[in-house]
């Protein structure tokens, strides 16, 4: 019964295509480098913001350090030219060296925060340069994904085709029976009888069952797993 051929190979097809489906599901995922991209990316981010709130930190103090510099300028120019009494021109006199002491202190705070911005520069170009190999990493993974798919799908559509042109010699109630079959047999219901055994449930088949099986001239079915009983001539 050349039917029985025929609708072995066409479950040969179906194993493939399932199979083929199973593959494209699996790389329709993002690879991993896409999570690792997002990841380098915000700690470049994070970094970048530090950076930025530390230069306006410097910009602040270099803004505090040169307004303390002319407060510094005007008293001292004040103190030089002699004018006004004794006590004035003390008073004055500590005020300046309060105002000198403050601006060392500003400095100190200046030169620390320069520093800082200095290995955070060299950070934040670190970050820049992880970020953008694992983008192109994600690139190239994306990439490969995309031809993959391009060659699963064409392989799927080969085989749809192949299926048609066997469906197409076989009756519509056999295939039917089939269809009900492969759903719940997880896609194998046509079994090779080997060794006297269905290739399903592995059952020891009856001698006279088996010879008719072995006729090839009707669907028969395995009693305990009701799988269809397919011999391979030859
Ligand atoms: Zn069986």
């Amino acid at each position: 019964m050349e039917e029985l051929d025929i609708l072995f190979q066409l479950q040969c097809i179906d194993l493939m295509l399932e199979a083929n489906e199973r593959k494209l599901r699996e790389i329709m995922a993002p690879p991993p480098s896409a999570k690792a991209t997002e990841e380098k990316l915000s700690l470049f981010q994070s970094k970048d913001q530090e950076l930025r709130n530390l230069k306006r930190d410097i910009k602040d103090r270099e803004l505090e350090i040169d307004s303390l510099s002319q407060k510094i300028k005007k008293l001292k120019n004040e103190l030089y030219s002699g004018k006004g009494g004794v006590k004035e021109l003390m008073d004055k006199q500590s005020d300046m060296e309060a105002l000198t002491k403050n601006q060392k202190k500003l400095e100190d705070v200046l030169l620390e925060l320069l520093e800082k911005a200095e290995v955070l520069e060299s950070e934040v170009h670190e970050a820049r340069e992880q970020w953008s190999r694992k983008e192109k990493e994600k690139e190239e993974d994306l990439a490969r994904q995309a031809k993959e798919k391009a060659e699963i799908e064409e392989a799927i559509e080969k085989l749809k085709q192949e299926r048609k042109s066997k469906a197409d010699f076989l009756p519509v109630d056999l295939l039917n029976t089939y269809e009900k079959l492969r759903r719940s047999m997880m896609g194998r219901a046509v079994v090779e009888v080997k060794k006297d055994k269905c290739g399903g449930c592995q059952i020891q088949i009856a001698s006279r069952k088996l010879s008719e099986i072995k006729k090839r001239n009707s669907i028969i079915t395995c009693e305990n797993c009701g799988r269809i009983l397919y011999w391979k001539e030859g």
